[in-house]
């Protein structure tokens, strides 16, 4: 098209580039691709800033991987070699994951380095805990005194007092290592907040307790999300589930709420929470009734003749008998029972499930939070999935679902200590038989419970405060010094529960720490490297440095030396036993230092000391230079030489463990558990369900609160609620809504959109952050707040004020123009342990009215005596139903993170 005067002077007086003469150019062609590797060190762009001049600026760029989320995708951080300072983060076209793309959050790590507000120094707490003042105090003084606490608790002999606390995990083993070598049974995450539902219905199936779908290769994507792909694998799925539907794959996306990916659907299926699993089993019956299911696939590799035998005995036993029995099973779920079950048209779900029945090998699924974390039995919803899989063969195929585990690497270590010799019962304990994993969510009620308490516990990246249901039971626990002898934080930026710690200690975001990261985004294998890039930068201009926290802002660390050091300091003699796990493997008697736990990780990946040697290089430095590496193109069919790590070695349609385990009504897929939101459990026109458990695609659960690009993006969180919902309740966008929960109540505003499912309303549970006037950090989105504690269980919240500017060295903050920052539902939240799964089940039976005079935006109670009795009854449910063959406490099979020996998985009588 041809150019106007004016454009043609604009470009002229380099107000608007000139794209014409850029395309024949070389500067164009640069800006149109990554620089090449071997340019890296010596990488040379103009200064953005001082346009429109042309000013050079001289770069070293160093690969290192995200830490926004689980996915880890490459970064490549751009070291200004004259000032020495990280400028800017852009993709690493070198990850095999991520292919140089990033979603959001991955640039805006530079955000969070250069937070004017995050901690750079070891902190000590002066006066009461939870009060707000600290005092800076050295790392020696940290390590000293927290290594002493530590000793003191181990030489009990207690195994299960000392506890980490993970919230963003991504190190793969580094703490485990460190936790065995203590002796401890001390490891504790977030994951039955997280994923546990959905590990649990995989985990009967085949012992693999994660999906990994081959999108990019599909021809049907089936999603059941209401948080997927804009979390979890994020950017790696979203560019294959793209790649998929250009090539002609459908996208059909599960969800009452219309997400980003639903959005981009060929079919979007708006069903009631909690009633997935009827949708799936009908699509089954669909598959069987026409005859589209991988018979061979079966035949071999499904444990039917183990459900013959025990259910159906005096039947022929052949495969085509099964199917026969199979259809009868299932004869219930017809399309319109499961059309009343979701709520969705019956020719939605015929003509969806038709797209399903008829994609063979090629079906591609996934579920990860959403609907298996949201309801009572949602571990049912990926079993059922899974089932879909199974029945059409496309378990481990070329653009079908292959076991997580096929795709992810595991390092060798340089040294394993032997398992712990305990059980911790505050993680396991011992009436949910089958959780998948620890019970975190409910640690405060186990201790006021009575069930024990812990001497040192460190919050590794974690926020329960905040991120988790029923905080106010939280603060209670953390600020009890008898439930909790020391609590560490141990964090980049300051968080909710941070104020309520003893020591708070800095740590590295992505580019100022070592972890190793390999995930399943893809068909492929590959694994990358986190690397504290400042200390990379130091090697390439000849420095040595002994300790990341050399080179890092401020006296930042990273947990893999914090972590070295303090073992060293518990056993200074090596009388503990501990010392001994620290030695260099390649220096005789000298401690390992952390290049040295890269390298022997390094040298035994296949294929990758080749690699290196093809470059002239080692392993490390092969690693340090690209970042990652892939270690197989694809992974599929390996039950082919593997097997299925089950007792059967069989898919197992039929889980005798579940019956062992006193669940014999699910011993095979089933929609036996109604949710708790089910709607013949909601009573009068004002009670509703609420759906809090979807991400906002730029936020993370804590850590980008000061991360300002993202902030600026999105900062509030209103009530998501469909136009006649809003017209019976007589709200219109913007009233104030009262949302009681079991436990409280809290009063948000109204966003009216057709986007979510009539009788659902929706609230992100990323935004909402606060602080009190004494706290410190992230007022880029926190409110702050008045907490009140008026005796017995009762707690109030208000909020005093909203986000305001100020000054600091950073001049963007002092331009903030957004003044809301959303409302702290989480914290009103009941408890709602799974019984089967153990996880939390997120979505919320609440009643919505008009808030009464005085009650206000911003305002949360709660009564924590209420929350106790609410989180007994769910309890109960797990222990009418405790049964312990052969005295396991769990079955032996499934998996545990960081196991104990195998005699501490019995329950000892005399206990
Ligand atoms: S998806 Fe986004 S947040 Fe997650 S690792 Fe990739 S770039 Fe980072």
């Amino acid at each position: 098209m041809s150019k106007t005067f004016i454009e043609k002077i604009a470009q002229k007086l380099r107000i608007i580039p000139d794209l014409d003469r850029e395309h024949t150019s070389g500067a164009k062609q640069e800006l149109r691709k990554y620089p090449a590797i071997e340019d890296w060190h010596d990488h040379k762009e103009l200064d953005a800033n001082e346009w429109p001049k042309k000013v050079e600026k001289n770069y070293s760029l160093v690969p290192t991987t995200c830490f926004n989320c689980e996915s880890a995708c490459g970064l490549l951080a751009y070291v200004d070699k004259d000032s020495g300072e990280v400028t800017k983060f852009e993709g690493n076209p070198h990850h095999p994951g991520s292919r140089g793309r990033n979603c959001a959050k991955g640039p805006a790590t530079i955000n969070q380095i250069q937070d004017t507000e995050r901690i750079l120094q070891p902190m000590k707490r002066v006066g009461e805990r939870g009060g707000g003042e600290w005092e800076q105090i050295p790392w020696s003084q940290a390590l000293d005194e927290i290594a002493s606490k530590i000793r003191t608790s181990l030489k009990t002999g207690a195994r299960d007092r000392v506890v980490y606390h993970v919230g963003r995990p991504g190190h793969e083993g580094y703490t485990n290592r460190v936790l065995k070598a203590w002796g401890v049974d001390g490891h504790n995450s977030h994951t039955n907040i997280c994923s546990a539902g959905a590990r649990t219905g995989y985990a009967l199936w085949h012992h693999h307790d994660r999906p990994s779908p081959d999108h990019a290769n599909a021809d049907v994507i089936l999603l059941c999300s209401s948080h997927l792909e804009t979390g979890h694998y994020f950017n790696p799925h979203a560019q294959r589930i793209l790649e998929g539907m250009m090539d002609g794959a459908k996208l059909i996306v599960i969800d009452p709420r219309l997400s980003n990916t639903a959005s981009m659907a060929d079919h979007w299926l708006p069903t009631w929470p909690g009633s997935e699993t009827a949708l799936f089993l009908c699509w089954a019956r669909m598959i069987l009734e026409q005859g589209l299911y991988d018979r061979r696939f079966m035949e071999e590799q499904v444990n039917w003749e183990q459900w013959m035998e025990a259910v159906h005995p005096s039947e022929e036993r052949t495969i085509d008998r099964f199917i026969e029995l199979l259809k009868e099973e299932y004869s219930e779920y017809t399309a319109e029972f499961a059309a009343e079950e979701c709520r969705i048209p019956v020719e939605q779900v015929i003509e969806a499930g038709n797209i399903v029945a008829n994609a063979g090998s090629k079906l591609c699924t996934h579920v990860w939070r959403a609907a298996s974390i949201g309801n009572l039995g949602g571990w049912q919803v990926s079993r059922s999935l899974h089932f879909l899989n199974v029945l059409t063969g496309s378990v481990g195929t070329k653009g079908g679902t292959s076991p997580n585990s096929w795709s992810k690497f595991k390092p060798e270590l340089f040294n394993v200590p032997p398992d712990p010799e305990g059980w911790n019962e505050l993680h396991f304990p011992r009436e949910y038989t089958l959780s998948h994993f620890e019970m975190s969510h409910i640690l405060p009620h186990l201790i006021k419970d009575g069930r024990g308490s812990m001497d040192v516990y460190f919050t590794r990246v974690f926020n329960p405060v905040w991120t988790y249901p029923d905080g106010f039971s939280w603060i209670e626990m953390l600020q009890n010094t008898e439930a909790v002898g020391c609590h560490i934080a141990m964090t980049p930026t300051w968080n909710e529960t941070a104020f309520f710690a003893d020591y708070v200690l800095p740590m590295g975001h992505a580019s100022e720490r070592h972890d190793i990261n390999s995930y399943a985004t893809s068909s492929g294998k590959w694994v990358a490297f986190r690397q504290p890039v400042l200390r990379e930068f130091a090697r390439r201009q000849g420095e040595e440095v002994k300790f990341t926290h050399e080179v890092n802002p401020g006296q930042v660390w990273e947990e893999d030396e914090f972590w070295n050091e303090l073992s060293l300091r518990i056993d200074p003699d090596g009388e503990m036993g501990i010392k001994q796990h620290f030695r260099s493997p390649y220096r005789e008697g000298e401690t390992i230092n952390i290049d040295e736990y890269y390298q022997y990780i390094f040298e035994r990946i296949p294929g990758l000391p080749e690699a290196a040697q093809a470059e002239d290089t080692d392993p490390l430095g092969y690693m340090r230079k690209h970042g990652a590496f892939l270690i197989e193109e694809a992974t599929y069919n390996k039950h082919e030489e593997e097997g299925w790590p089950t007792p059967s070695g069989k898919q197992e349609f039929y889980s005798p463990t579940m019956i062992e385990f006193g669940y014999p009504e699910h011993s095979i897929p089933h929609y036996r558990i109604k949710s708790h939101v089910h709607p013949s459990k909601l009573e009068g026109d004002d009670e509703y369900c609420l759906l809090p458990n979807f991400r906002l695609p730029m936020h993370i659960h804590s850590r980008s609160a000061n991360a300002k690009w993202l902030v600026e993006i999105a900062h509030r969180n209103p009530i998501w609620i469909h136009p006649k919902d809003a017209e019976n309740l007589g709200v219109e966008e913007g009233s104030l809504l009262k949302i009681e929960t079991e436990i409280g109540w809290f009063v948000d505003k109204v966003w009216v959109t057709e986007a979510i499912k009539p009788g659902v309303v929706g609230c992100s549970h990323h935004i909402g952050r606060w602080r009190r006037k004494q706290d410190a950090g992230n007022r880029m989105m926190t409110n702050t707040v008045s907490i009140e504690d008026r005796g017995d269980g009762k707690w109030r919240m208000r909020t005093i004020s909203g986000i305001e500017p100020f000054e600091s060295s950073d001049a963007d903050t002092n331009r903030l123009y957004w003044r809301d920052g959303g409302v702290h539902q989480n914290i009103t939240h009941a408890v709602q342990p799974d019984p089967i799964s153990g996880s939390h089940c997120w979505l919320q039976k609440v009643k919505l009215s008009t808030p009464a005079e005085g009650e206000e935006y911003g305002d949360v109670e709660v009564d924590t005596a209420r929350s106790f009795a609410y989180y007994k009854k769910w309890n109960h449910w797990a222990k009418e139903r405790e049964t312990h063959p052969r005295g396991e406490r769990r079955p032996l099979w499934m998996k545990r993170p960081l196991s104990p020996r195998q005699e501490y998985w019995f329950i000892d009588e005399e206990e």
